[in-house]
């Protein structure tokens, strides 16, 4: 088994959790709630700094409140870490966080740990 793989199994049960804490609680889960409103048809693309700002206001105003959003934004990082090695971005409004900033967010922790583990090996 792969290291990935490794990682992956034993994220499982924490990934299995969360969801149900998501699901059970989160202000986009609750009936009624329109699941579009947390993925916009349109995400601003290039550099439209903007359109970028307000998009990134309305997605902190869109889960304003949630109740699990620290358990949101853990499930989203952990699901989309991989995800640019597919050459696949993330979508949609997760933890009141853009997707570039969800991308961003998981690209410094990443660096960050290769950092960590160069100065451990060193
Ligand atoms: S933080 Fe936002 S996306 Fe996450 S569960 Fe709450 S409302 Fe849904």
């Amino acid at each position: 088994m792969t290291r990935k793989n490794r990682l992956r199994r034993s994220l499982a049960p924490r990934l299995r959790f969360l969801a149900d804490q998501i699901t059970e609680k989160g202000l986009c889960t609750r009936p009624g709630a329109d699941p579009g409103h947390w993925f916009p048809e349109k995400e601003p693309g290039g550099n439209a700094a903007t359109k970028r700002r307000a998009y990134e206001q309305a997605a902190a105003a869109r889960c304003f409140g949630c109740p699990v959003r620290a358990e949101c934004q853990e499930a989203a990082l952990a699901e989309e870490a991989d995800l640019a090695s597919k050459k696949l971005k993330p979508h949609g409004i997760r933890a009141g966080l853009a997707p570039w900033v969800r991308a961003d967010m998981i690209r410094n922790d990443a660096s960050e740990s290769a950092s960590e583990n160069e100065e451990t090996a060193a």
